[in-house]
């Protein structure tokens, strides 16, 4: 097994550098591939960096060239790089710019593919399936690029998408990683969790964006880490914002957006209808199940103050809803 394993490895790491390649070389690789990441405005550098690649618009042309080199069609189908339907065999990324995802130690695990075209029929983005070496769930994208940076700053920016991490990074802001692919786990803030215990959420300015950041929190704050949010504006995501500003004015919102969760959560009752008391009411109860999740109890006492005096309600009454929500949930 742990043979099979390093055969993975090999061919994952072989097919990286053939999309990199592609792209650099290749004549439709630079008409397609990497005019689409100019555009996008990553430098050479960026690209080289995150190892960013182009699979041609072929049947099985990355397929073929890797049984040509020795790679077993076995493996290769494991990974996913390669779909088998009876006796044809074609390229799952066709057409596609290729962002590697590499574990916390640099190794190639599997691929986020990226469609070209405006086809609303086709996914935007196409994912290794889940393998013997890419276990989603616990997988960071941009973590080899970004934990020392977690790790120098003791905070961590996590942001939904690939182009998100990349932007941010060409930005300076390096501190920067993504759950791409999968709706965030446990398993992926505690790797986080060995790096640094703060956490900055910056999700889109979309409703999708909101509730993930709204799920994010509690996650987070069940491993007894300290989290905020960053709210972009309607319809921007971090790389788009990113790409539109230079990097002190990003650092600027950054720092002046960055809440704490009860502000956040504070916050989206203003936006919605801040004298409506049924609404009030469940927004105060939702604060509270969020404070439940704490694991340490000087931690929840903060936040209990601080939810009374932004809610204006009265410590004791939280307090006997934290204590009846905890005795709940055992
Ligand atoms: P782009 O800027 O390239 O359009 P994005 O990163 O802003 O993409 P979002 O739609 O905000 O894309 O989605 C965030 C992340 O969710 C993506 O980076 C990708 O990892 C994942 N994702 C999006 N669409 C799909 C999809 N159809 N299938 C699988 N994963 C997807
Ligand atoms: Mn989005
Ligand atoms: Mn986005
Ligand atoms: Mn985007």
């Amino acid at each position: 097994l742990l043979d099979e394993r390093e055969s993975m490895y090999l061919v994952s790491e072989f097919a990286s550098t053939y999309f990199q390649n592609t792209m650099l070389k290749t004549d439709q690789g630079k008409a397609i591939g990497l005019s689409y990441f100019k555009e996008r405005g990553f430098t050479d550098e960026t690209i080289k960096e995150f190892g960013l690649g182009y699979c041609l618009d072929e049947w099985d042309a990355f397929t073929s060239e890797a049984i040509r080199k020795g790679y077993k069609m076995d493996y290769l189908e494991k990974t996913g790089l390669t779909i088998v339907k009876g006796e044809k065999q074609f390229d799952r990324f066709k057409g596609r710019v290729m962002f590697p995802i590499q574990s916390m130690s640099g190794r190639v695990l599997g691929f986020g593919g990226r469609i070209l075209t405006n086809d609303k029929k086709a996914a935007k983005y196409l994912n290794s399936p889940e393998s013997d070496i890419y276990h989603k769930s616990k997988v960071l994208y941009g973590i080899y690029h970004a934990k020392q940076y977690i790790a120098k700053e003791d905070n961590c920016y996590l942001v939904e998408g690939y182009t998100d991490v990349i932007q941010f990074h060409q930005s300076g802001i390096k501190n920067t990683v993504s759950s791409s692919g999968t709706a965030l786990t446990s398993e992926q803030i505690r790797l986080i969790n060995r790096l640094t215990k703060n956490i900055t959420v910056l999700f889109d300015g979309d409703a999708a964006g909101m509730r993930a950041a709204i799920r994010g929190i509690d996650l987070i704050l069940e491993q007894g880490m300290n989290v905020k949010v960053v709210v972009f504006p309607e319809g921007e995501d971090p790389d788009s914002f990113a790409k539109k500003n230079s990097q002190s004015e990003l650092e600027e919102y950054l720092e002046e957006n960055s809440k704490d969760f009860i502000e956040f959560k504070a916050s989206l009752l203003y936006q919605d209808a801040k004298n409506d008391p049924v609404k009030r009411a469940n927004l105060i109860h939702d604060m509270v199940s969020s404070i439940a999740k704490i694991p340490n109890q000087i931690q929840q006492e903060v936040y209990i103050q601080e939810c009374s005096r932004i809610m204006d309600i009265s410590e004791e009454v939280l307090f006997s809803t934290l204590t009846q929500m905890m005795a709940k949930e055992g």
